[in-house]
């Protein structure tokens, strides 16, 4: 089996994701592909007159507040529009995609963030009215059964808490809790980027391999902004079972070929 996480940022190439996913399922690959939204909720939250806010938080990372309607949009674009044109498009490929959210039959439960604590103007503030989670829980059962009878699972990275709330959370780490779950064999995390790079301005430094042992230490030296959450994920799947995590790009013909073939930053 194997986690495909594409997205949420622009660039990626999702018609080339979809054609790679519908040749390797009709291989008799197992599949589940989760994706992103982040880039698109932005858009749209803009277009509605709700323009997002990121904050940075005690331990000085940037994340989204999401407010109540911030997760409503979230929901709409995410659960809604990425999910089903994934769906209709691995569909018209020949791939029986079923598109979820972890919503769905609790596929991934965790606790909700209701308050944040961010600095902003130097100042240490508390923020509430929060709607994220972390995920600490996932229905593996849902996903094999999914797999087991022939279907591609699609999943839109929202959770259900405990109390039963929808909160948001981060794709990459959705991607790491299902694989982890399913004991998949790969994780392949494309972005738009050729995989982990020395120097994020130099697209040729990419750092091809990584042990497992050395990853911590990488993500400190390396990884900004967005990569760190891709290499604490990696780390993630790989302290729990998965055998290979590959970041790789997903901008490119052929990605899920490419990255199989070691192209990308492989962690291992
Ligand atoms: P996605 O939305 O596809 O999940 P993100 O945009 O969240 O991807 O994360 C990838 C981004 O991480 C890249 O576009 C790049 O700007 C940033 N980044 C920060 N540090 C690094 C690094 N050392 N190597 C590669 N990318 C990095």
């Amino acid at each position: 089996m194997i986690v495909v996480k594409a997205g949420g940022s622009a660039g990626l190439d999702m018609q080339a994701i979809c054609a790679d996913v519908a040749e390797f399922t009709q291989q008799d690959a197992r599949i589940v592909l989760v994706h992103g939204g982040s880039q698109e909720t932005n858009t749209i939250s803009e277009k509605l007159g709700h323009p997002p806010r990121f904050v940075t938080s005690v331990s000085g990372h940037v994340s989204r507040y999401t407010d109540r309607e911030t997760l409503e949009i979230y929901t709409m674009v995410t659960a809604g529009r990425i999910n089903k044109s994934l769906v209709e498009h691995l569909q018209r490929l020949g791939v029986n995609a079923v598109g979820l959210s972890g919503l769905d039959g609790r596929l991934l439960e965790g606790k909700r963030k209701a308050a944040l604590r961010i600095v902003e103007n130097g100042k240490t503030k508390v923020l509430r009215g929060e709607h994220s989670g972390r995920i600490e829980r996932v229905n593996a059962g849902l996903l094999l059964t999914l797999l087991q009878t022939g279907y591609t699972p699609v999943i839109a990275p929202l959770a259900i808490s405990y109390e039963s709330q929808t909160v948001n959370v981060d794709g990459d780490r959705a991607a790491a809790a299902i694989s982890s779950a399913i004991k998949a064999q790969i994780l392949i995390i494309l972005s738009n980027v050729p995989g982990l790079l020395q120097d994020v301005r130099d697209e040729t430094s990419l750092i091809a391999h990584i042990p497992l042992a050395q990853a911590q230490q990488h993500l400190e030296q390396y990884a900004q902004g967005r990569m760190k959450r891709k290499l604490l994920g990696a780390i993630e799947a790989l302290q729990q079972g998965v055998g290979k995590v590959i970041i790789a790009d997903g901008r490119v013909s052929q990605p899920l070929h490419r990255a199989l073939a070691g192209q990308g930053t492989v962690i291992q």
